[in-house]
């Protein structure tokens, strides 16, 4: 697997050594999540929206409703910036400043290119859903083709994309370990809670154990 090459845009240059232009890496970091947050301009102006998003080999795949701002303005072939981040501690260091969070992260730069046809459409709604919970598609109503219509499927291909990685304890001065707060990392980690049936379920399904024990990635 060749890994990114850094651009002009990636080059990580504020503490380059937690950069990384790892193929492997990056993708274990989005197969983690399944939500980014997408910037772009409108109107002149810099938004951020979240999504849900999935990955499949080498592309990024979005999908949201034909009358989304985010949906319509990327399907336009406007430049966007996507980010992902996981974070997986607090440091709590000597000094004020001293404070940092372990994380996780990812950047993407890139143009969408939208997905026509109803198989293609459809074969990403499929993706979407066994991203997020595998096995689950063949348990559901499929999307009806006028909800297909509705959907705007869009793919990015990874092209451009940088992590950066924090890890470890604090990086203070030995001299700063004199003061007298607790020093260490809290560990954080998203983790999904005993599941809750809907009240209006059928009450004779009880949930299978991909729902019973979620973990991500998937
Ligand atoms: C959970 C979290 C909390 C953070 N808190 C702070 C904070 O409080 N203060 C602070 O200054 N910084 C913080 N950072 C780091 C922050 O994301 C930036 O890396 C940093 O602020 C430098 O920004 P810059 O624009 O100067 O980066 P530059 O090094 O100039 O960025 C150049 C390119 O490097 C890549 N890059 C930069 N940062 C990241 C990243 N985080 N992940 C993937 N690629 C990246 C991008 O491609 C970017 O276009 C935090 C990061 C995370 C994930």
């Amino acid at each position: 697997m060749k890994n990114f090459v850094p651009t002009e845009r990636t080059k990580v240059r504020r503490k380059p050594d937690r950069g990384s232009y790892d193929r492997e890496l990056i993708y274990s970091i989005l197969d983690e999540a399944f939500v980014c947050q997408v910037a772009f301009i409108d109107n002149g102006l810099p938004v951020v929206v979240p999504t849900n998003y999935v990955r499949v080999g080498d592309k990024l795949f979005l999908h949201g409703s034909t009358a989304s701002r985010l949906m319509k303005t990327l399907a336009s072939g406007a430049p966007f910036c996507l980010n992902v981040t996981l974070l997986d501690g607090i440091v709590c260091a000597p000094s004020a400043t001293g404070h940092s969070v372990n994380y996780r992260s990812v950047v993407v730069m890139g143009k969408a290119e939208v997905v026509e046809g109803e198989t293609a459409k459809l074969a990403a709604m499929r993706d979407f859903v066994e991203y997020v919970i595998r096995g689950r598609w063949a348990t559901v109503l499929p999307p009806t083709e006028q909800e297909l219509k509705g959907t705007l499927v869009l793919a990015v291909p990874l092209v451009e994309a940088s992590a950066k990685v924090r890890a470890g304890f604090a990086v203070n001065d030995e001299k700063d370990y004199s003061a007298p707060g607790w020093t260490g990392v809290i560990p954080m980690k998203w983790v999904s809670q005993p599941p809750v049936p809907d009240p209006r379920g059928n009450p004779a399904i009880s949930a299978p154990a991909n729902i019973q024990h979620y973990s991500r990635p998937q």
